[in-house]
């Protein structure tokens, strides 16, 4: 059988599946690998986040105890409070200096060396707890720092912490593109930061920010922020980019060829296997008989004294979709092994008996033949006839025979085939054994059967041109069995005037074969029938 890829790809469902079998499993790799990725960020960035300003709370508690201390013994600018002043910023790593403030952030007092004066940042008396700068420059130290201080009756109480030692305190490796803030509340004076920090993430941290007092981190796609549960101003926010799916990807490419190769094995094996199957010949039977591409084609037999035909055999052909009609040779057997047989009988049948009815007064003496494969005779075929009878009310019995092939009887169908033949006989259709003489119908079938016809078949019409052959001993054996039981006998396969000759002779008065016609569809043999009638009359 021509077989083509092409028809299997025309079968939609194969090939949705085999789409499918080829892209569900990357797809759900690709959005199962990047999910992942994307989430041990996400909690890799959480984790960050946290324990930064956890350390950096401890720091904050630290200095707001320092500066409690120092509110509470702060009397007088004397060396007492100098030294004390001293010993905390030794104590405390990374601060440089205490001072305590007057009004206009007049210095009143303080540990550093350079000269008293004004503090050069401007600090808020409002609050009364712990607060905090940004990272600003503090000419009396020369270097970048943060202050912390505290408001009280005497001034505010002021230390000041290097950003350097900030800096130190933000010791996650974070990417190119990504930063690291400690805020306190104004994002144009960050506490400290690392990596890039752009304008678009402050202000976007400060929207977010200032909508919620909330403690819970925030998310959002590309920002995290912790607010600080004992500092509300003091928060840490992380600025990051999720890699895209194509750079995951690429850092799994192995994983990733493994599975395209896995699915597209998959799904070739899918198509392979349906393939095979939309091109099996039970699959294509199956689609014969959807698309009811099984005709009944007729043959004529004729009774060789007056050239007269007197019946025909129904011989199944199939108009395959697309290739050139096919003969029962390719069909039949597989038709046989997987039932579908029945299907295709009464497809045929049905066909057969819709031309008998339109052409009844044509065909009033004469009869058609249908083949039925012995293993699927039952009940069934009895309704089936039944059934084409009530369809087509102008067919009798006297139109219709049946001709059990040659294929043999299992014993366990035995009953059940007997019992369907019984039935069919006591409503008057006659039974004929197909290909007499070969196989398994022979002298076994006689018992079950009682033919009331013989088909002879067409290897023994073959032997009449080899007098010498073992065939040639076999058919004048079988013709004078059938003479002595005085069976009504058809001979296969006539084809040449020696042949008819020499079964007329033997008293075999009824033969089919290419000499008189050979099987056309039902609408040539009505052509055929009538022009043969009128070369008779
Ligand atoms: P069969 O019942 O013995 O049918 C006779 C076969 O011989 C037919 O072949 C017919 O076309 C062919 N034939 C007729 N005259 C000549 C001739 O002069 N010379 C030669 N060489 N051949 C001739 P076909 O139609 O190919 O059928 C083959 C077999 O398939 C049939 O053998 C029959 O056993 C089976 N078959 C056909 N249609 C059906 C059906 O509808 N149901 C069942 N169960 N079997 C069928
Ligand atoms: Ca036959
Ligand atoms: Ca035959």
């Amino acid at each position: 059988m021509k077989v083509s890829w092409l028809n299997t790809i025309r079968d939609r469902i194969s090939l949705w599946l085999g789409l499918i079998f080829l892209i569900l499993p990357i797809a759900i790799y690709c959005l199962v690998t990047v999910t992942i990725v994307h989430n041990q960020k996400r909690e890799t960035i959480a984790d960050i986040t946290s324990e930064t300003l956890t350390e950096f709370e401890i720091i904050l508690d630290h200095l707001n105890g320092a500066l409690i201390n120092l509110q509470i013994q702060f009397e007088h600018c004397d060396i007492s409070t100098l030294n004390y002043m001293h010993k905390l910023s030794f104590e405390l790593p990374g601060i440089e200096a205490f001072l305590v403030l007057g009004e206009n952030n007049a210095i009143l007092c303080s540990n550093w060396l350079h000269d008293l004066g004004q503090f050069p940042v401007a600090l808020s008396h409002r609050h009364n707890r712990l607060q905090l700068t940004g990272e600003v420059y503090i000419p009396q130290i020369g270097k970048r720092g943060v202050a912390v201080y505290r408001t009280s009756s005497k001034g505010l109480v002021v230390s000041i912490m290097a950003s350097a030692y900030l800096k130190q305190l933000m010791t996650a490796q974070i990417q190119a593109n990504e930063s690291l803030v400690l805020y306190n509340g104004n994002a144009e004076q960050l506490v400290a930061s690392k990596g890039l920090t752009a304008p678009s993430f402050l202000e976007l941290i400060q929207q977010e920010f200032s909508r919620t007092l909330d403690l819970p981190p925030i998310q959002r796609d590309n920002l995290f922020v912790q607010r600080s549960e004992h500092y509300p101003e003091i928060a840490v926010a992380y600025f990051f980019k999720l890699a895209s799916f194509i750079e995951i990807l690429k850092d799994q490419i192995l994983e990733l060829a493994l599975i395209s190769s896995l699915s597209l094995g998959g799904s070739l094996s899918w198509l392979a296997y349906r393939h095979q199957k939309v091109h099996s010949m039970p699959y294509q039977i199956h689609l014969g008989l959807k698309h009811h591409e099984f005709e009944p084609y007729l043959q004529p037999v004729v009774d060789m004294r007056s050239n007269q035909w007197v019946g025909a055999e129904c011989l199944t052909r199939w108009h395959r979709h697309g290739h050139t009609v096919a003969f029962p040779d390719e069909f039949i057997v597989a038709a046989e092994d997987t039932g579908l047989i029945k299907e295709l009988t009464a497809q045929v049948a049905e066909k057969l008996g819709n031309y008998i009815d339109q052409q009844a007064d044509k065909f009033s003496s004469f009869y058609f033949s249908v083949n039925l494969s012995p293993n699927f005779i039952d009940q069934a075929t009895v309704e089936a006839v039944e059934q084409m009878v009530a369809k087509s009310p102008r067919i009798s019995p006297e139109n219709l025979r049946f001709e059990i092939t040659e294929r043999g009887l299992n014993a366990t169908n035995k009953n059940v085939f007997q019992d369907a033949i019984d039935k069919l006989r006591k409503q008057g259709y006659l039974f004929g054994l197909d290909d007499f003489g070969t196989g398994q119908s022979g002298l076994e079938y006689f018992s079950n059967i009682e033919p009331d016809f013989l088909k002879l078949d067409r290897r023994f019409v073959t032997a009449i041109d080899t007098p010498e052959s073992v065939d040639f001993l076999l058919l004048k054996t079988i013709v004078q069995l059938a003479k002595s039981l005085k069976l009504f006998v058809i001979a296969e396969g006539v084809e040449t005037e020696t042949q008819q000759n020499w079964l007329l002779e033997n008293s075999i008065f009824y033969g089919q074969g290419w000499l008189f016609q050979s099987a056309t569809s039902t609408k040539d043999f009505s052509k055929a029938y009538s022009a043969q009638k009128n070369q008779i009359i």
